[in-house]
């Protein structure tokens, strides 16, 4: 017998399984939008203009990869930070933000959660339902205990937000609060801000450890706008966890750019807490790598890249609501009877469509149109040589 005998096959990770199956689809016809990326109209995923310019101003001055300090590059936390908190926060002035450049976004969530384990090792942490596919299974092996809080509500394609904030109300103090700060992912259904307000108040009073994710930032309504949420919580003077995310923003997903921000209540706190989290990052991968986190710092740092760069997410932003408006626009001149106007209402990359699961199946089978089982739906992935048969193809399944 070998050490490997009882291993037992993992179920395969439910959205890349799907690409693969996609891949091995003969149909010329297919379309996949069970991804979670953005394609620009010709299907592509693009390179940006700002970044290249950087890559090429980096290339020229062949800069050398020696090792970065543990907790990154200086240059790209402190970006990182302003994006998040605004460039005149007072957080920043009193030193009371900490920011590490992290591997994506990923992995800020994973350092965050292995020092809330050194920190509180009995939190709860409870996540939306649904959420990201990756938040249970990330803080379940950082050993925690993870509960759903209700999110999601089928009838309105809205938020159940009387139900949400009743769960939140009975979480034990020191419970961790994972919440997606914009665009939220599967559903597209974010807060209003009033509602952000009342969750913060909840928050604050059960004396709960806000955990906000923000992965797409500047595919709502602007890269300030899409961090209202943030600097909300941050006017609440509340201590609080960060992960955010350059993959999707800056089209630079295999570059692994993400950032772990944490904002204490004082900055000796952050000069101890910063020592805490440089262990936590030494012992898992030592320091993050050069490249993507070179590029978005000299984007970010250098005016003219930094305009180029905002105005090429606001292309990418505006190209996504037009796909969304075409594609309620093109189901209504089918004569598809159901409504699909809330599709107009949600934000970033996803739309949770309302197709039932077996409804996603023929989609699949009979037309070559992928989407996730639960119906979510990339509307980044939809294009103008693409959305007539997508069209088709929902009209032929409801
Ligand atoms: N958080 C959410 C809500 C996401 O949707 C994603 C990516 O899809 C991530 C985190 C992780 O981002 P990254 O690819 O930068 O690790």
């Amino acid at each position: 017998s070998t050490l490997f005998q009882s291993v037992e096959l993992a179920p395969r990770d439910p959205i890349l399984g799907l690409t693969e199956q996609y891949n091995a689809d003969q149909n010329p016809a297919k379309v996949n939008l069970g991804v979670g990326v953005y394609y620009d109209d010709q299907g592509r995923i693009p390179v940006l203009k700002a970044v290249a310019q950087a890559e090429a101003l980096r290339a020229q001055a062949g800069a050398a990869r020696g090792y970065l300090p543990i907790e990154g590059l200086t240059g790209y936390n402190q970006a990182a930070q302003k994006l998040l908190l605004g460039k005149d926060s007072p957080l920043l002035a009193a030193g009371r933000t900490l920011t590490f450049q992290s591997l994506g976004g990923t992995g800020a969530l994973k350092i965050g959660a292995d020092f809330i384990k050194q920190l509180v090792p009995g939190a709860k942490v409870a996540i939306s339902n649904p959420s990201w596919e990756n938040h249970r299974a990330l803080f379940e092996r950082a050993g925690f205990e993870v509960v759903n809080y209700p999110y999601y509500d089928p009838a309105t394609h809205g938020v159940d937000f009387a139900a949400m904030t009743a769960f939140l109300k009975t979480l034990p103090a020191q419970s961790v609060v994972v919440l997606h700060a914009c665009c939220h992912n599967p559903t597209g259904a974010d807060l209003t801000t009033d509602q952000w307000r009342e969750v913060a108040q909840i928050v604050q009073a059960g004396n709960l450890i806000p955990f906000l994710d923000i992965a797409y930032q500047g595919f709502g309504d602007s890269v300030d706008g899409d961090a209202a949420a943030v600097r909300l919580f941050a006017d609440m003077d509340m201590t609080m966890f960060i992960s955010s995310s350059f993959s999707k923003s800056f089209s630079f997903y295999g570059e692994r750019v993400g950032a772990l921000t944490i904002v204490t209540g004082s900055k000796d706190e952050s000069n101890r807490v910063l020592s805490q989290v440089k262990r936590v990052i030494r012992s898992n991968y030592s320091n993050p790598p050069t490249h993507g986190g070179t590029i978005v710092a000299m984007v970010l740092n250098t005016p003219e890249l930094a305009a180029m760069w905002d105005q090429e997410l606001g292309a990418m932003r505006d190209r996504i609501r037009l796909m969304r408006q075409q594609l309620v626009d093109k189901l209504k001149a089918k004569g598809v009877k159901k409504d699909f106007d809330f599709v107009l209402k949600q934000r970033g990359m996803f739309s949770y469509s309302g197709l039932t699961s077996a409804q996603v199946d023929r989609m699949r089978e009979e037309h070559g149109v992928y989407a996730i089982s639960s119906g979510r739906i990339c509307v980044a992935a939809l294009n103008s040589g693409n959305i007539d048969r997508v069209v088709d193809a929902i009209a032929a399944v409801l």
